[in-house]
């Protein structure tokens, strides 16, 4: 039988014509030629174009005519929105020549913006410096060193703002670093101008109503709600902040207690909504255990703020960014309460 098969395979090689021999001088022998030079990193084609989530589970609850959406940030190739602002204050550096190659990115972050610079740093050849409070989760800090990034630790009674005080300081030490200063960029917000906003314009076909969206550095919200306003001057545009100075909610900013970004305009907002840690919690792990979906607290924090919103709303879109993924922050203790 399978000498058959085998007679009968080499009966019909004939029939495809001769093989061409491996020194046949006809034939070119060097590699293909792509017509596209190599990317710089493959990793800039996967930031932005994040999936838009409806939240259908949610909306049953609230009853017929509100729709809602949130921006899945954890597709980025960092794992957040930050990989959006991060790379175009980098672009912004190499741009203006304050970003020379094999220079040193400096920052001070509390987790996102420094994992992209730390990615983004190790796929372009940068070294990066981050200040960063000491109270940072175990694995956070052993992220940013994977990616090889050095870390300066700062007294976590200060928080972020004790961060940035030291991140100024190396940078009067030393002014050939590279400082983006992710609150006073423009790069930053503009990130969101132009990426986010089309991006949620486009995946609702323009029915967004609502924009929802929390406060850090003020970025994403800043970014997207002066876009969206220029594409539907009607649309409502609510920021969210932690309801006190003592909060739980990583990546956001009780501004009256903080050193007040410069990119934050308190203008654009139509509406200021205040979330407490507790709330912010409980709707993080109901998005996890009801829902499917494991996203990070300041989600839950812009998910309460959504449902507040659309208790009050009628024939609403409300479209909010989540802006990073749980497994950040297993280790949080959180997770252990009941629902
Ligand atoms: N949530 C998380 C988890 C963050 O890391 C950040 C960034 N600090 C934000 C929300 C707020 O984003 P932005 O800095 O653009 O205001």
């Amino acid at each position: 039988m399978s000498t058959h098969r085998s007679s009968s395979i080499d009966h019909q090689s004939p029939a495809l014509g001769p093989r061409p021999s491996a020194l046949d001088p006809r034939i070119s022998h060097a590699p293909p030629r792509t017509s596209h030079p190599a990317p710089r990193s493959s990793l800039l084609a996967l930031i932005g174009n994040t999936p838009l989530l409806r939240l259908t589970g949610f909306e049953a609850e609230i009853g017929p005519g509100v729709e809602i959406y949130a921006k899945a940030e954890w597709h980025n190739p960092g794992g957040s929105v930050k990989d959006r602002a991060a790379w175009r204050m980098i672009a912004d550096g190499e741009r203006s020549g304050a970003l020379q190659p094999g220079g040193t990115i400096l920052d001070a972050t509390s987790g996102n913006t420094g994992i992209a610079y730390a990615m983004l740093g190790a796929a372009l050849g940068y070294r990066v410096r981050l200040c960063v409070p000491a109270n940072v989760t175990p694995e956070r800090l052993r992220m940013l060193r994977a990616y090889g990034a050095e870390v300066v630790l700062t007294d976590p009674m200060d928080g972020s703002d004790g961060a940035i005080r030291e991140a100024r300081r190396l940078h009067d030490a030393d002014p050939s670093l590279f400082y983006p200063d992710q609150y006073n960029n423009a790069a930053n917000w503009r990130a969101h101008y132009e990426t986010t906003a089309p991006e949620i314009w486009a995946q609702t076909g323009g029915r967004v109503t609502h924009l929802v969206a929390g406060l850090g550095t003020s970025g994403t919200f800043v970014g997207t709600a002066r876009r969206l306003r220029e594409l539907n001057p009607a649309i409502a545009l609510i920021s969210v902040q932690p309801d006190s100075a003592l909060h739980g909610v990583e990546g956001l900013k009780h501004m009256a207690s903080s050193i007040v970004p410069g990119i934050y305009d308190a203008a654009i907002a139509d509406d200021d909504l205040r979330i407490s840690t507790e709330e912010a919690h409980e709707l993080t792990r109901r998005l996890a255990a009801r829902h499917g979906l494991l996203a990070g607290v300041s989600s839950g924090a812009a998910l309460a703020a959504v449902l507040r919103v659309a208790a009050r709303a009628r024939d609403a879109v409300i479209v909010t960014v989540f802006p990073d993924g749980g497994a950040r922050y297993l280790s949080d203790r959180f997770w252990e309460d009941d629902l």
